[in-house]
């Protein structure tokens, strides 16, 4: 991945590029944003011109032998170093630490989930930088700048990753992985403008059967269709779900559509005309509004706190059904 390759992102790539031009990149360098946001794929793009022998700007020259090595999968001037488990101890760094000194040509240390390093990690890293051997690079990626101790943040350069347009998506899914303009909206929307989730959707083989899912059982709570026991079933069943947020996000999705097409007529993926007869005189606009309220509450609870899961969905299921029944009057 070269930096051409890479989309959107400006303001980012003038920074960079600019102080690759000009030889002023720091020895640590802090690549932030959140998951699926392209840190790793900037960052490898960097140790890539930083590699690079023949290189003249910002862009790799494609055919100096590091950039041979980068095409076919392995360069041998990089150190990878992520967590293990949850935590990146200081027998990782250890580990590497002696190939840091060696001479001739540069080396980059590329550390995936930085706020994950121990005090320990931390120190030791902190040691290098207060002198750090000549052509040798960190590249640092982290969700938020706060993960990481100050005194390491104020030797970084800092780069932040902002959110894709929704014209950058799509042109991504459209064009360079073959999806059909619907499909790629759909995505474009779920994705928030982060081309890792947007391409994960992409290849998700379950998509669809997902969307479905989403569709199913909000139609179901809009007909007062669950008892008791079956919203207590399902809670138990989403609370076990990895992709909790994601699901919850979906519902959401199906909300908003089924909103949009009572209001304004519009169809989409998940609510299509087929879909909408079933909708029409079961569900109503204000029962609609509420459940988006509500599955946006559940959505940042469960986010920001350790709530337990099954307790919140059940709670929110069973209002679900109650607000759209009220709705019905
Ligand atoms: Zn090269």
């Amino acid at each position: 991945m070269n930096f051409k390759d890479l989309r959107g992102q400006e303001g980012l790539r003038r920074a960079l590029t600019g102080k690759l031009k000009a030889g002023a990149v720091s020895h640590a360098v802090l690549f932030c944003g959140p998951p699926g946001s392209g840190k790793k794929s900037w960052g490898l793009a960097l140790a890539r011109a930083l590699l690079c022998s023949g290189r003249d700007g910002a862009e790799p020259c494609e055919d100096c032998p590091s950039c041979r090595r980068f095409r076919s999968g392995g360069a041998t001037n990089l150190f990878h170093l992520q967590p293990q488990g949850r935590r990146l101890g200081i027998d990782q760094v250890r580990r590497i630490r002696g190939q840091f000194y060696l001479e001739g040509g540069n080396r980059v240390c590329l550390i995936e989930e930085a706020g994950q390093m121990t005090a320990e990690a931390c120190a030791s890293l902190l040691k290098i930088l207060e002198e750090p051997p000549r052509g040798l690079y960190f590249i640092l990626l982290a969700d938020r700048p706060q993960q990481l101790p100050a005194t390491i943040l104020s030797r970084c350069q800092r780069f932040t990753l902002q959110p894709l347009s929704s014209a950058a998506i799509l042109d991504l899914l459209i064009k360079k992985e073959g999806l059909s303009p619907e499909r790629a909206q759909l995505i474009s929307r779920l994705s928030k403008g982060l081309p890792g989730l947007a391409l994960e959707l992409a290849a998700s083989e379950t998509f669809e059967e997902e969307m479905t899912r989403a569709a199913e059982i909000a139609l179901k709570l809009a007909q007062k269709g669950c008892s008791s026991r079956e919203i207590l079933a399902l809670a138990g069943d989403l609370a076990g779900r990895e992709d909790l947020l994601f699901f919850l996000e979906l519902l959401y999705f199906v909300c908003r559509d089924g909103l949009l097409f009572l209001v304004c007529g519009s169809e989409s993926l998940l609510i299509n005309p087929k879909e909408a007869r079933r909708w029409a005189g079961v569900v109503f606009p204000v029962g609609l509004e509420e459940a988006m309220a509500l599955l946006q509450g559940t959505i940042q609870e469960l986010e920001a706190t350790n709530v337990n899961r099954r307790l919140a969905l059940e709670g929110m299921l069973l209002q679900l059904q109650r607000r759209f029944s009220l709705c019905q009057g």
